[in-house]
């Protein structure tokens, strides 16, 4: 049978997306490349608006089972002491292979049909997206047609590439590299941040003994490491750590990850027949950990517009048009945000300063969260009394 939506990727994005439209009674047919569990590059952590997003798809329950409950952030820059936020919303870590499985596992409860393929192109027909081609394990190229493809492939997504939807990529993308690690001190439930130097270092337990490890550098930094990057990664984190954090005696549980150049953006994240949700309609830095809160919201946003465009066909361009202006608007602000954070943290000078004036104005950092975790809009934290108090 011709399912009414395609979601090409089973991630966050993808899943959410297509448990919301299943759970409505559209016939949902996910295709995804990985066999899951499948590891993803991320630093893993959930903020609250994630976390939130979550209990509405109903998994909450089963995502806090196997997810470490964190407290806030502690922010290390060279020079300074280290600051430490509260976060104001119950923030979650999670192994992505677990929590992606398990999005993935709930939208086949609500009825999706999953299919282990590798989309290549898109079936198009009067400029419109009608299906996708799909290539599978025995190498042959079938069609999937469909009312409406989504494009849930996540970076470089190849849906907006096929439908000419991707910008030219940023010079200067930095490349991240990381892994599970075990044998540092005591882990106390904070994320915590090591800057300088061009380049950062994320610390997210997963556990009271296990970490999510991910350095965050620029691709001369690693081209230096090619011949030993576990090295590399040990000794910039040690480097950034600067006596808060050893690396000594830490090693590494199952394989080093690495992604880069960590760039990528679309003109607009729809066409005819077509979305993209999550990282497919544009990549955020890092750094600010909004990646999966945004694939999240962004699927409830897709459901919204798909169901509306099923609802009464003549509505497409208008729920379509609506889903881009969330995205022009508030996902916007939310690139800036993270931009703006990114670049006080990478100038040593601003770092210090911004490190001090957190710990002397604490409210001004929680509101900074808050905008970052979706209780209050992204706008709000550029207000004087928020990122103007870390400079001023
Ligand atoms: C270094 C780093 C650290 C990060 N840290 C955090 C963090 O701590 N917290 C946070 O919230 N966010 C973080 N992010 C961002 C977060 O990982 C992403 O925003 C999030 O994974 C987006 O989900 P998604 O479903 O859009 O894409 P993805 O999770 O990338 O899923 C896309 C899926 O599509 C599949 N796919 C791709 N192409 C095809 C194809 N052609 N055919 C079929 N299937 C395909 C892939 O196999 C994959 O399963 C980080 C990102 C990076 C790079």
């Amino acid at each position: 049978m011709k399912p009414d939506v395609v979601v090409v990727g089973g991630g966050p994005a993808g899943s959410a997306t297509a448990l919301l439209l299943a759970r409505a009674g559209v016939g949902v047919r996910i295709v995804e490349r990985a066999r899951f569990p499948r590891r993803k590059v991320c630093g893993e952590y959930l903020n609250a608006g994630a976390v939130a997003a979550l209990g509405r798809l109903g998994v909450l329950e089963a995502v806090r089972e196997v997810a470490m409950l964190l407290r806030g952030v502690r922010l290390v820059t060279p020079g300074a002491p280290p600051v430490e936020l509260a976060f104001g919303g119950a923030a979650l870590a999670c192994a992505r292979e677990v929590l992606d499985a398990l999005l993935l596992d709930a939208a086949v409860a609500a009825g999706a049909v999953v299919e282990h393929a590798r989309v290549d192109e898109l079936v198009m027909e009067d400029g419109r997206c009608a299906g996708v081609r799909v290539r599978g394990d025995d190498g042959e190229l079938t069609e999937r047609r469909a009312r409406f493809v989504v494009g849930a492939d996540g970076v470089g997504s190849v849906v907006a590439r096929r439908l000419g939807l991707t910008k030219p990529p940023r010079r200067g993308g930095r490349y991240a590299v990381g892994g599970h690690y075990a044998g540092f001190g005591p882990l106390d439930g904070h994320v915590e941040m090591y800057v300088g130097d061009g380049a950062y270092f994320a610390l997210n337990p997963l556990s009271e003994i296990r970490a999510n490890v991910m350095v965050v550098v620029p691709r001369e930094r690693l081209a230096q490491w090619s011949r030993d990057v576990d090295a590399g990664v040990g000794g910039a984190a040690a480097a950034l750590g600067r006596g808060v954090r050893s690396f000594e005696g830490a090693t590494r549980l199952g394989p080093r990850v690495s992604i880069g150049p960590l760039t990528h953006d679309v003109r607009r994240p729809s066409a005819a027949g077509a979305l993209l949700v999550g990282d497919a309609a544009g990549f955020l830095d890092p750094f600010t950990g909004q990646g999966v809160f945004l694939a999240l919201t962004g699927a409830e946003r897709a459901a919204e517009a798909i169901l509306g465009a099923l609802a009464a066909p003549g509505r497409e361009a208008a729920t379509f048009g609506a889903y881009a202006g969330w995205r022009a608007t508030d996902v916007v602000w939310r690139r800036r945000l993270g931009r703006t954070v990114a670049l006080l943290v990478a100038v040593p000078a601003l770092a210090r300063r911004s490190a001090a004036r957190l710990a002397r104005f604490p409210e001004a950092g929680a509101t900074l969260i808050d905008a970052l975790a979706g209780a209050i809009p992204p706008q709000r934290a550029f207000r004087p009394a928020v990122l103007g108090r870390l400079l001023v």
